[in-house]
């Protein structure tokens, strides 16, 4: 490919609300252009990339079985009433009417429309397992849309659903996606890490993330630096038992039977204050944040709500209001209403005040009432894992980094099947809901994730699998004859060599600029044909590291090979 034929509108302008590298550098280097908030076009340059990642999602795919379709964009709202998501899914479920009155959604996701189109139609166990999948628009009417490709409101995804007979199908197929989607994110040159995951809105019991690791990740994850174990915050949240002397306190208030904070309170012995701060810890364990809400919704005048309201997140860490929103950080009293609220600790908070107590994780539950009266509690890092709850782990350090969610798997088992009566005749003639799978991959967020990972302050560092040319010759002045034709030549045996590769032939454009083109775009090398040719030798320059070498011309293609 010629520059001078291809359409790379670079641009030095960065776009007001573009914060993240990827999000900059993706506009100004003409790869893609926003038309709409999270709506994104792709250019020629960025189209190559997403074709690159569609292409590899789809080899893997291929590999491990499934089958490649596509559904509609557009379904009718009617599956959606069906699966019972229509009331479930809220405003990210994008709805319209066409011209006859009659209801539709832009899919976000496509379990109503798999399910749809294999009910009725595979109706034995012999015909199982089947996976289904396709590489395809969604539209999610994202609240903030933002950080570019990251979080469109269109975007790609490929999307694969499995059907089995039996759970055990089910695991075994849910592991060959793992190991497959492992494929997929190594051939595309990234550094990613496998966590446990919560099902959310999709549903169903185990699921698993996978994250490329990068600073400007959104989620938090928890990993080991000691085996391959991994858990979004969410997750390690629910498994781990946090904190020795949590656990210890905690068992002080082992209360069999007892049913209200009144039967606590008196079985123990104690105040419904008390009472209450121990069942909220209790309750925070075990995961089941719900009950807190339970005991204290609404009842302002009840001992247990005052109880719950007097815990003062900033007592609690000895500094002052000021001083927190300096660093950066959102301070709020613990109770019901900030469960799943704002109060951070990390590592900045860790170094700034030296007093901070309590649970190591983002969204801070600040329900260690009695912290205040333990002294010399100073920062409790998420080590202590009760037996069994992390078995998959060493036991090595925890500790949180930031991830990119691009894969999300899911063993749905029976929900949508049974929601939608798709049924399945079994061994025994009974007829039995299909036990689902279903697979996601975020090929367009994809696109943003290598360069999060990968760039420097010129620009893009594509990766060897994802970059739309390996080598980028750059002819110096291209009004000079004897670079030209030294320039097409390397070009011709490149191309003939079977290297992706692109000739900079902008007869008027400057060698800075063409230079600041290639650092921007990210090719992996630039041969650069200049002065150095009266002596025979051009000049490749690597665009991690930006060293050069000089090569004589003969051997420029043997070195890139
Ligand atoms: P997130 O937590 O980032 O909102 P999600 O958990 O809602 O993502 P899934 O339903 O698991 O997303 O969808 C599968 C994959 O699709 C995600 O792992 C992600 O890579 C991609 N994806 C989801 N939402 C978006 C979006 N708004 N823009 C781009 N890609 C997205
Ligand atoms: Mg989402
Ligand atoms: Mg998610
Ligand atoms: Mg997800």
């Amino acid at each position: 490919m010629r520059f001078s034929k291809l359409f790379i509108p670079t641009t030095k302008e960065t776009p007001n609300d573009a914060t993240l590298p990827s999000h900059q550098y993706l506009i100004r280097g003409g790869f893609v252009a926003q038309t709409g908030a999270g709506i994104y076009d792709f250019m020629p340059l960025g189209k190559i990339v997403l074709e690159k990642i569609r292409k590899i999602v789809k080899e893997e795919m291929d590999e491990a079985g499934a089958n490649e379709v596509q559904f509609g964009f557009v379904t009718p709202l009617s599956l959606w009433q069906e699966s019972g998501r229509a009331n479930t899914m809220g405003n990210e479920l994008l709805r319209f009417k066409d011209r006859k009155n009659s209801d539709f959604v832009l899919s976000p996701t496509n379990e109503e429309a798999v399910v749809n189109m294999v009910k009725n139609r595979i109706t034995s166990y012999k015909d199982l397992p089947l996976h289904l999948y396709q590489i395809n628009t969604k539209f999610r009417d994202e609240a903030r849309p933002r950080f570019g490709l990251m979080r469109g409101r269109e975007f790609l995804m490929k999307d694969g659903y499995s059907f089995h007979s039996n759970e055990d199908d089910l695991v075994r197929e849910f592991n060959l996606m793992e190991a497959t989607y492992k494929k997929i994110y190594t051939r595309l040159g990234l550094d990613f890490r496998v966590v446990e995951a919560d099902s959310g809105a999709i549903g169903g019991s185990g699921s698993k993330e996978f994250h490329v690791l990068a600073n400007s990740g959104e989620d938090t994850i928890v990993v080991c630096d000691s085996c391959d174990y991994g858990a979004n915050i969410e997750a390690a949240r629910r498994k781990a038992k946090t904190y020795n002397f949590e656990l210890a306190e905690l068992k002080k208030v082992e209360t069999p039977n007892c049913k209200t904070i009144e039967e606590v309170a008196n079985f123990l012995n104690v105040s419904k204050e008390q009472t209450v701060k121990a069942v909220i810890k209790k309750a925070i364990f075990e995961g089941k944040t719900e009950i807190i809400v339970f005991f204290v919704r609404g009842s302002d005048e009840l001992e247990e709500t005052k109880a719950v309201n007097s815990i003062n997140a900033l007592e609690l860490i000895d500094a002052s209001e000021d001083e927190i929103k300096e660093a950066g950080l959102v301070a709020g009293y613990c109770g019901f209403l900030n469960l799943n609220a704002n109060f951070v600790v990390d590592n900045e908070l860790k170094n700034n005040f030296g007093l901070v107590c309590g649970a190591n994780d983002e969204n801070h539950h600040f329900i260690n009432t009695d912290l205040r009266s333990l002294e010399n509690v100073k920062y409790f890092d998420l080590v202590a894992v009760q037996e069994g709850d992390i078995c998959s782990c060493c036991g090595g350090k925890l500790s949180y980094t930031k991830g990119i969610e691009a894969g999300h798997i899911f063993q749905l088992g029976d929900k949508y099947s049974k929601a939608m009566n798709a049924n399945f005749l079994d061994e025994n003639g009974k007829a039995k809901p299909f036990i689902m799978g279903c697979y996601g991959v975020g090929v367009s967020r994809l696109v943003a994730a290598v360069i999060e990972q990968n760039h420097d302050e010129k620009g893009c560092i594509w990766t060897k699998a994802t970059t739309p040319f390996m080598v980028d010759i750059i002819v110096s002045n291209s009004k000079k004859e004897e670079e030209s034709k030294i320039g097409e030549e390397l070009y011709v045996k490149l191309k003939e060599s079977k290297v992706e590769v692109i000739l900079d032939d902008r007869i008027n454009a400057r060698f800075g600029f063409k230079m600041g083109d290639f650092e921007l775009l990210g090719f992996p090398y630039a041969v650069v044909i200049g002065k150095k040719l009266e002596d025979g030798f051009v000049e490749i320059v690597n665009r991690k590291t930006l060293e050069k070498t000089d090569v004589k011309v003969d051997e420029v293609v043997a070195k890139i090979l």
